[in-house]
């Protein structure tokens, strides 16, 4: 029995297209592939979530799953058998996280559904991008070299004899809602209705040689390492009167420095002079938008953190920017001279250094509580 799309996705019956996204969204990070390295129960689920979704996204669909269930899409070169692979989960990547990617068809000649006239897509290309912290907080324009296989100049097609052109055969089968005729991709032209008459020397079987091409991605901001975008168009050519394949880029997010990401947020672990601390100073600290100063105050303690409200990374989501999180730590010097060592023993019983500290003063454990709460 197959699992109930809704169910996949953690909703009920009834909800609406905002909450489908989202729960998708929310499945597809958790279950990403890159996320789970090896792990074939994450690498199903992250299947289950994409076959719910493509099917949940699509009015037309959904509606005929709410009237049949799964039923709707049986024998009717739906999902039966092995589901979505992968290229096709990750074309959907780009309208889930969206801005500027995708757009486009998407799922030609997948589902099949209605006889539709079958458009041939060139392979998709997978190419792997790094990114600075910088990059990911302010969004950037990547221009990529890419070789990608593209209709050698002088082939020329012929109408395929197998299908007369239509990139389809016909075939009747008996099934439970009673016989049914369904079309498939013709075997000899491989859906294109049109096969190779002439080519030059240089180009493949398919009538393609392979080109190098800067394209330039516009990454938004707020992207996640392991997300993959889609530029649409920019994979291999199809052959004769298909469409271009898409350029699937793998983001690759490079460490920074001095900052640690924590989804939107950032951490930065300042230290502090014993100096500094008791008579307070000021101190550069790097952001994602450039240096900027902070105030210590005289007295500050060891673990306070500051919070830099809007200097975090931007939602991808576009719903406001994570906050930067600044970790005070107090440095304490492991060896003195022989006047600093009078000093500190000269303070020794002084009972000002007794710590006496105040409600105020929350201990790490209450401050990472309030942090998360
Ligand atoms: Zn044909």
């Amino acid at each position: 029995m197959k699992e109930d799309y809704y169910e996949i996705l953690g909703l009920s019956k009834g909800a609406s297209e905002a909450e489908i996204k989202k729960a998708y969204r929310k499945m597809a990070l958790k279950y990403h592939p890159d996320k789970n390295p090896d792990d074939s129960t994450a690498e199903e689920k992250f299947k289950k979530a994409a076959e719910a979704y493509e099917v949940l996204s699509n009015a037309d669909k959904k509606a005929r799953y709410d009237q049949f269930g799964h039923q709707a899409f049986d024998g009717n070169g739906g999902f039966g058998g092995g589901g979505m692979n992968m290229d096709d989960i990750f074309s959907q990547f780009g309208d889930i996280f969206g801005g500027g990617f995708g757009g486009g068809g998407g799922f030609s000649g997948f589902g099949g559904g209605g006889g539709r006239q079958r458009v041939v897509k060139g392979s998709n290309l997978r190419i792997r991008v790094t990114l600075s912290l910088e990059d990911v907080a302010n969004g950037v324009e990547k221009k990529i070299k890419v070789k990608r296989k593209i209709q050698a100049p002088g082939t020329t097609y012929k109408t395929c004899s197998t299908c007369n052109g239509t990139g389809q055969v016909t075939r009747v089968t008996n099934t439970i809602l009673g016989r049914m005729q369904t079309a498939s991709a013709c075997p000899t032209c491989g859906g294109a209705g049109q096969s190779i008459d002439k080519k030059p020397a240089d180009a493949d079987a398919n009538g393609l040689k392979v080109s190098e091409e800067t394209v330039t991605v516009k990454i938004p901001a707020g992207v996640v390492d392991g997300m993959q975008l889609k530029v649409t168009g920019k994979g291999n050519d199809a052959p004769g009167n298909g469409i271009a394949g898409d350029l699937l880029v793998a983001i690759q997010e490079e460490e920074h420095a001095t900052l640690k990401r924590e989804g939107d947020n950032l951490h930065y672990d300042m230290y502090v002079s014993l100096p500094d601390a008791v008579l307070g100073n000021s101190k550069e600290i790097d952001t994602v938008t450039g240096k900027v100063r902070i105030k210590i105050e005289p007295g500050v303690q060891s673990g306070k953190i500051l919070r830099l409200r809007g200097k975090g990374i931007p939602s991808i989501n576009g719903y406001g920017k994570g906050d930067l999180l600044v970790h005070v730590n107090v440095w304490t010097p492991k060896t003195l001279s022989k006047k600093q060592k009078a000093f500190f023993e000269s303070m020794k019983d002084d009972e000002h250094f007794e710590p006496k500290p105040e409600s105020s003063d929350k201990s790490f454990f209450e401050k990472v509580k309030d942090m998360f709460s």
